[in-house]
């Protein structure tokens, strides 16, 4: 059958490609997947049970229900975030179809989006299938890999229509403060950018609380603040996520939700609204766990002569690797069993680097690590 051409000429998720030759392998211990190894907390799980036990099987509103609309936009308050929850919150199937619906919607086909890297894999693509042509912004070690007001005009997005990023970032773990967004910001007011800002790991900073790019002064009405389930609630599977945005966008973005989605997993929206109002001690648990485990594979790294960037949010380090870092990981997979994902699968600026996910246990983390020592040796 006929395959349309901008599927076509989509190369597959570097990522996938890797974890088809980490499944095929015996013993594999991966540091791959950019999911949490725990389970969604129970009380959680328990309100998706008990919902289903009612029978609340049906469609939910288009944008999702009230209650949990309320719960999101009373969740994020704590940012300093302040949305409507009738007009400025749509209940997305997870994150990943927030970021499909903001390029779809709010991207012409033609137009220009900026896409720092190394970042999260899914932009470049959305912003194909919506039409668009991708501009690459690299950013840099040496700048914590945060995304600057100097990045963004090297690499002339001035002429952007778009830009989408996501601090705490996948896949380096960097996080951008206040005083870091306040250029991009200016940047994106002056070429009248509309931003799309990934803020799926808020939740899972390790120094300071996270900031919203949307509380610096005229940002609120140019972006769409991305969030989701997935990560601070151990909730990949359930499938919820949100946007928030101006009212005219989110009825733009529940347009195309409306005619493709209809609403949102109706248990997952359950179990979110649970885990928004009780779940906060399991958060922090698992908050906890990624602060060790961050603490212990970044002084692992270091005691093996790896050069790694201390990161402060999401749950991955990303260390500079000796050579070539498909050629790097794929050696390592065979000899040692472990995976873990090259860095250039995220882009410019990634290449030399790995991803390494510690959303995995201590245990493996301790021999995960020991591998890697004996295959520098
Ligand atoms: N954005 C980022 C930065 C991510 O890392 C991920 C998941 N790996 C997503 C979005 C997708 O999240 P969801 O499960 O909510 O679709």
């Amino acid at each position: 059958m006929k395959v349309a051409e901008r599927v076509r000429e989509t190369p597959p998720s570097g990522i996938r490609e890797f974890f088809e030759l980490a499944e095929a392998a015996d013993d594999v211990i991966s540091l791959g997947v950019g999911e949490p190894d725990f389970s969604a907390p129970w009380a959680a799980r328990e309100a998706a049970i008990d919902a289903l036990e009612r029978g609340r099987t049906s469609y939910t509103a288009n944008r999702g229900r009230a209650d949990l609309r309320r719960g999101i936009t009373d969740h994020v308050a704590r940012y300093d975030l302040d949305y409507d929850p009738e007009k400025e919150v749509l209940v997305t199937t997870g994150a990943s179809e927030a970021v499909d619906l903001a390029m779809r919607a709010l991207v012409d086909p033609g137009d220009t989006v900026a896409v720092p890297q190394p970042s999260y894999i899914s932009y470049g693509p959305t912003a194909g299938f919506a039409g668009a042509e991708v501009l690459p912004v690299p950013t840099r070690a040496e700048d914590g890999f945060k995304l600057t007001e100097r990045a963004l005009r090297e690499a002339g997005a001035a002429d952007a229509d778009a830009l989408i990023y996501c601090y705490p970032n996948n896949p380096t773990g960097a996080v951008m403060d206040h005083a870091d967004l306040r250029p991009v910001a200016a940047f994106a007011r002056e070429h009248d950018l509309t931003v799309f800002a990934d803020e799926i790991y808020a939740a899972l900073t390790y120094g300071s609380e996270h900031d919203s790019i949307a509380t610096l002064p005229g940002m609120a009405e140019r972006t769409v603040v991305i969030g989701g389930f997935s990560k601070a609630y151990a909730m990949t599977g359930l499938r919820l996520g949100y946007a928030l945005a101006p009212p005219e966008a989110v009825e733009a973005m529940t347009r195309i939700h409306q005619y493709t989605m209809l609403s949102a997993p109706t248990t997952a929206q359950f179990a979110g609204l649970e885990a928004l109002r009780s779940c906060e001690g399991a958060v922090s648990e698992m908050h906890a766990a990624y602060d060790r485990r961050r603490r212990y594979t970044l002084s692992r790294f270091r005691e093996m002569g790896l050069d790694c960037f201390e990161a402060e949010g999401a749950f991955y380090a990303f260390p500079e690797c000796p050579g070539d870092d498909e050629a790097f990981a794929e050696a390592l997979l065979a000899e040692e069993g472990v995976a873990v994902v090259p860095g250039s699968a995220f882009g410019e600026g990634g290449a030399g680097h790995l991803r390494v996910s510690y959303a995995t246990g201590m245990d493996d983390l301790r021999e995960a690590t020991a591998r890697i020592e004996r295959f520098l040796d």
